[in-house]
């Protein structure tokens, strides 16, 4: 998949948004439907809700961040 930036044109390299967790956990970020609610357990509640993968892309001439939300995780 090529993709061009819609700011300035260029070419952008895929890429995605890394979590950095406390214990030194590596994890991609996902997408998740509705608003964030405060869980006790894990910080943040995502019961019941969709998560998506994201994919990122990266213009390499300015840098703008391009996102997509692609399949159910
Ligand atoms: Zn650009």
């Amino acid at each position: 998949m090529l993709h061009r930036c819609s700011k300035c044109d260029s070419d952008m390299e895929e890429g995605f948004l890394l979590e950095k967790g406390d214990s030194g956990v590596l994890s991609p970020q996902a997408w998740v439907t509705g608003k964030p609610e405060k869980s006790f357990f894990s910080g943040v509640s995502i019961k019941g809700k969709q998560m998506y993968d994201v994919k990122t892309f990266r213009c390499n001439a300015c840098g703008y961040l391009e996102s997509y939300a692609l399949g159910v995780q």
